[in-house]
């Protein structure tokens, strides 16, 4: 969990690395249906463009789709999911069906006008994914992923607009579930504002413990 800028998808892309588990980040299912241009991609493009969520019941059933594949059977790391108290109801549904449960939620943290700094200066994969930053973490080559070699680009979503719609609905909608979690005592905050080392070694022992 964390306010758009705070590193969630950094730090998922590397503990996956490092855990070998999924990755399950609806931002990217969303963004992978609109390069297919499937129906979701159609549902899901004006909404994020604006920086609005997905409604609940598409978001919903696009995790309960992809929760049920097999390589989920041994854990998974879910990013930007849930948002909402009614995505946080459904995960817990879904997790006790499959006799899971939730088990660690790492909050990572950044100070507002860093967030706006990050995400105006992201670039990120068109190919892999992989999130850059033009003066903070920058490519190897300008415009070029170290990972894959794809190009990069600037999401559509971040820029000043966008970014405020999709902060007033983390304050909203996202962020009243930081209680939610605490309350199951399942929550751990990480400050985000350390650097991506030092970020991975406190949710790396988070997930160790
Ligand atoms: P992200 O890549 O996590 O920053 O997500 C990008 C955009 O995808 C968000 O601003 C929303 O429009 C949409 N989105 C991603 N995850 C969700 C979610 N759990 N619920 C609703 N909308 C979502």
């Amino acid at each position: 969990m964390g306010p758009p800028g705070a590193g969630k998808g950094t730090l998922a892309k590397r503990l996956i690395a490092k855990y070998h588990i999924p990755h399950i980040s609806t931002g990217d299912m969303f963004r992978d249906a609109i390069k297919a241009g499937t129906e979701l991609g159609k549902t899901a493009k004006d909404y994020m463009a604006r920086g609005d969520l997905v409604p609940d019941e598409v978001t919903i059933g696009i995790v309960k789709e992809r929760l049920a594949l097999d390589d989920c059977s041994h854990g998974y790391l879910l990013d930007g999911f849930p948002r909402t108290l009614k995505q946080a109801e459904a995960l817990k549904a879904l997790t006790e069906s499959l006799k899971r449960t939730v088990n660690l939620v790492i909050n990572v943290t950044a100070d507002e006008a860093e967030l706006v700094k990050r995400i105006s200066g992201r670039r990120v994969c068109k190919n892999c994914g992989t999130p850059f930053h033009v003066t903070n973490m920058p490519p190897k080559k300008e415009g070029v992923c170290d990972n894959c070699g794809g190009p990069l680009f600037q999401r559509p979503d971040d820029n000043e607009a966008a970014l405020k719609v999709r902060l007033s609905n983390y304050y909203a909608s996202t962020k009243p579930l930081l209680s939610y979690y605490e309350a199951m005592n399942v929550l751990s905050n990480v400050d985000g504002m350390l650097g991506t080392d030092k970020v991975l070694e406190l949710a790396s022992q988070l997930i160790e413990a």
